[in-house]
């Protein structure tokens, strides 16, 4: 075999692109990451329940213990005393990954890079760029799927400073249901950095897009009744992410799949984050032990449970409110919150089980879509 220019070469520099490469850098492996913006910004923000350590713990922005869930059955409220929600902003974690691939002795972040094609060669593999082709012993690839989800998570949101003080700092509104824009479930989250200050975000679980005009319409309408005064608009974001059971599959064509085409999004939920975290650490320990590592991060059972919640939900929007907060109202302290954040402890999956109505869900695992 030839030798290839670079042990790794990464496609991609966003979330699971970098968090793979800060591992790698405190390893002898040579590495290339791609990514074709010319610069990072302040895209979006990442938020999740902390269920593990990561190397970015640094860069948290704010944390919560109290989130609530508004809908038919009224006002949910809980708390966690060992939980925390947390909250970490794109434009922190771009730098301080690039600060620590930088101190890494064999990496190459090249800026304004795209991959065009992968192949097979002599040595290992030929990775096709808008700047010149090179090669690598393995290819990881973090691009976003091509794919188009039967089932998705869309949102739009705004951070907002406001004249007026309107927010609790202290509590998420994690979902506070609405109803009328998709055709599946419809809610706005809050995320309060201030009293005057917060992301307010209009998402819907459903088959399509509302589309940007409807997300427009709505998110003006949800913060112009919060009576905010004068009000400046800091950062917008949003986003369309799968949420489809084996949406995300292993491919088998011994390229190794990171992120949203790697099936880091929850399929049920979207939640990404501390999945890719995972993710990272799995890989990069195998490829640190020359291994070729299984990344996938759902088994069996994860699966099923993940396939039969949105075929429920995707059947009968109308009672998703009402599910979501059964799921919120009875499952114990810190369990659900676990669960959500990917844990597949037995305990924590029987308990989110447990808590919502068992008829339609027996009904969608004996017969499924
Ligand atoms: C606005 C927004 C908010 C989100 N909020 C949350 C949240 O609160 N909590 C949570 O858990 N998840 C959240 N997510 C979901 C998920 O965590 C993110 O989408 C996350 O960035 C996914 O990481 P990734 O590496 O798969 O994709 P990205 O971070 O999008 O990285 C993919 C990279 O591939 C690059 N790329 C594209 N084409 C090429 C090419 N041809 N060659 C090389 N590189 C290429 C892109 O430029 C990009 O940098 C959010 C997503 C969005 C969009």
């Amino acid at each position: 075999m030839q030798v290839p220019d670079f042990d790794v070469a990464i496609l991609g520099g966003g979330c699971a692109g970098l968090s793979l490469a800060v591992r790698l850098a405190q390893s002898d492996l040579s590495v290339r990451i791609i990514e074709p913006r010319q610069e990072y910004t302040n895209d979006r923000a990442w938020s999740f329940w902390r269920t593990r350590a990561d190397p970015f713990e640094d860069c948290v922005r704010k944390e919560w213990s109290s989130w609530t869930i508004a809908g038919p059955l009224g006002l949910t409220a809980r708390s966690s005393s060992q939980m925390r929600y947390q909250t970490v902003e794109a434009g922190t974690f771009y730098h301080r990954a690039c600060e620590m691939i930088a101190k890494g002795s064999n990496m190459t972040l090249s800026l304004g890079v795209s991959a065009q094609s992968v192949a097979h060669s002599s040595a290992g593999w030929q990775v096709h760029t808008n700047k010149g082709t090179f090669t690598a012993a393995t290819v990881v690839d973090t691009r976003p799927p091509r794919r188009i989800p039967t089932y998705g998570q869309f949102f739009l949101g705004r951070e907002i400073k406001t004249e007026i003080p309107i927010f609790d700092p202290d509590v998420v509104q994690l979902m506070h249901f609405r109803s009328g824009y998709s055709a599946g479930v419809d809610f706005v989250y809050v995320l309060p950095f201030a009293v005057d200050q917060a992301l307010v975000e209009v998402t819907s679980f459903a088959p399509h897009n509302p589309g940007h005009q409807i997300f427009t319409r709505w998110l003006d309408a949800e913060i112009a009744v919060l009576n905010p005064g004068q009000t400046e608009v800091l950062r917008t974001e949003a986003g369309a992410l799968p949420m489809q059971a084996g949406f995300a599959d292993l491919k088998h064509d011994n390229v190794i799949h990171m992120g949203l085409g790697g099936g880091a999004a929850r399929p049920s939920t979207g939640y990404a984050f501390t999945r890719i975290q995972s993710q990272a650490d799995h890989v990069a320990a195998a490829l640190i032990a020359g291994e070729f590592p299984d990344s996938k991060l759902d088994g069996r059972v994860t699966h099923f449970m993940d396939r039969v919640f949105l075929q429920v939900l995707a059947a009968a929007p109308a009672r998703g409110p009402a599910m979501f907060q059964s799921l919120f109202r009875n499952a114990p302290a810190n369990r659900l919150e676990r669960f959500l954040s990917g844990s597949t402890h037995p305990l924590d999956r029987l308990s989110v089980m447990a808590s919502l109505p068992p008829l339609p869900f027996l009904h969608a695992a004996a017969f499924p879509k």
